[in-house]
């Protein structure tokens, strides 16, 4: 179903990640004639890392022409905590999928007609010609639109053009992430741990490991992964930029791709997890030669609709994975745009339609991530360290990784 007729609406969607697939497919089925412009030129597919899959992206699949017929990623009953020693200091019962970023991209990828996804286009500037935004490319290349939707990510293009004080903020934190084949693990460990979606808080930071799907999207024990995410203070100026600096000298901005991270830095990721981890895991970190360092940071939007011009995914907010609603909130947005364009004839009433219900979604994203992560971001020896942050171990193992909309305390 789909498609556009002579009279469609076009939308031109910049970014080609999830955010832009979800609102690049619904568009589409709504008839709407949609084309997604994506900077990079290959498949996004390697990209991405374990994720939270939450009950709330089901009909949010639907709605962008995905029908799930397989399992929706590993199931889970609940999060442990557990000490230096690997004993236990709390546990929640929750049930939830927890599956691999590509397990989401992968479908909305195939979903989407190829021949509206155009991959090498960078989007430089958005004109106006006759009330309508022009989306201008580095190719010279320009494209009369309806609408122009930014989804492209924490660092907004659009977002710059049209709100340029609104800049990612430094956390005061890092996340470095690994995945390891279940293959490899040690037996006793892919016997006892490897089920559990497991909190630790080693001093200045906090370790979740969790199983996800395979490299190939499978499911099936023996050919998952494990996916773990070590956050860890790391002040801004000089130690950040040592993190972020690679063998050659260079000074990388916002991240480093992991090849060219130094190995001095890994031998001394190891060495620490060594010493501040239960060895189970520890022995999962030691297993990662080339992990991932991800700078973690807060954006936080005043708007996100502008004239024919609305902002979606990490382009608009961006909170700390603690979250752990990220691919959710592309989706959620996603959805409200598209309903609000069914409903309102006219993009500026869809717009402040859209606006009214997801700015304010945005902000309590936000909060939720910097209030997690608020003893991290301090250098904090554990959440409970300073009384006043409320982070209790059982508020962390029952709020993370969750929709604000589940914790009702949060509204407040
Ligand atoms: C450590 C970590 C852990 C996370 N864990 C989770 C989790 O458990 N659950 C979860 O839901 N989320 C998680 N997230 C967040 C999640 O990955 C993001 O929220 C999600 O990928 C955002 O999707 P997006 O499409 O908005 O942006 P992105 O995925 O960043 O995509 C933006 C796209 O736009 C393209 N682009 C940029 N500029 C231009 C331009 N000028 N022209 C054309 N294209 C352009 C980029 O190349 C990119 O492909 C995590 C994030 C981190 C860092």
């Amino acid at each position: 179903m789909g498609g556009a007729g002579p009279q469609a609406r076009k939308a031109v969607i910049v970014g080609g990640s999830v955010a832009g697939l979800f609102v690049g497919n619904m568009l589409h089925r709504q008839g709407w004639d949609v084309a997604v412009y994506e900077r990079v030129p290959d498949d996004l597919a390697s990209r991405g890392a374990g994720i939270a899959r939450h009950a709330e992206m089901v009909p949010i699949m639907a709605a962008a022409g995905v029908t799930e017929t397989g399992p929706l990623g590993i199931e889970v009953e609940g999060r442990v905590a557990v000490d230096r020693h690997g004993r236990e200091l709390g546990r929640f019962r929750f049930a939830q999928h927890l599956t691999s970023w590509s397990y989401v991209y992968n479908p909305l990828k195939a979903a989407f007609p190829a021949g509206r996804y155009h991959g090498g286009r960078e989007l430089v500037a958005i004109e106006r010609q006759a009330g309508r935004p022009v989306a201008c490319f580095a190719d010279g290349s320009r494209v009369v639109a309806d609408l122009v939707v930014g989804a492209d990510g924490f660092r907004s293009r659009v977002r710059a053009l049209f709100a340029a004080a609104v800049v990612p903020r430094y956390a005061g934190y890092v996340a470095w992430r690994g995945l390891v084949p279940e293959a490899e693990l040690p037996a006793a460990f892919r016997a006892a741990g490897f089920g559990d979606y497991c909190f630790c808080f080693p001093p200045g930071g906090q370790f979740i490991g969790y199983p996800v799907a395979g490299a190939d999207d499978s499911v099936v024990p023996g050919r998952r992964r494990y996916n773990f995410l070590w956050y860890r203070h790391v002040p801004d100026g000089a130690p950040l930029a040592d993190l972020l600096t690679d063998g050659s000298g260079q000074r990388h901005d916002y991240s480093i791709p992991p090849p060219l991270i130094r190995p001095d830095l890994v031998a001394r990721l190891h060495r620490d997890a060594a010493a501040d981890l239960p060895p189970a895991l520890a022995d999962v970190v030691g297993r990662v030669a080339h992990p991932m360092l991800q700078p973690i940071y807060d954006v936080e939007s005043d708007r996100i609709a502008f004239d024919g011009v609305a902002l979606i995914g990490d382009a608009a907010f961006v909170a700390r994975p603690h979250a752990g609603i990220g691919v959710l909130k592309a989706g959620e947005d996603a959805h409200a745009l598209a309903l609000a364009l069914a409903a309102e004839p006219r993009v500026a009433a869809a717009l402040d339609r859209f606006s009214a219900e997801r700015l304010p979604a945005g902000k309590q994203a936000v909060a939720l991530g910097r209030r997690l992560g608020a003893f991290i971001e301090r250098g904090l020896d554990t959440p409970q360290t300073d009384p006043s942050l409320g982070l209790t171990t059982e508020f962390i193992l029952r709020v993370s990784a969750r929709p604000p909309s589940h914790s009702p305390e949060l509204a407040a």
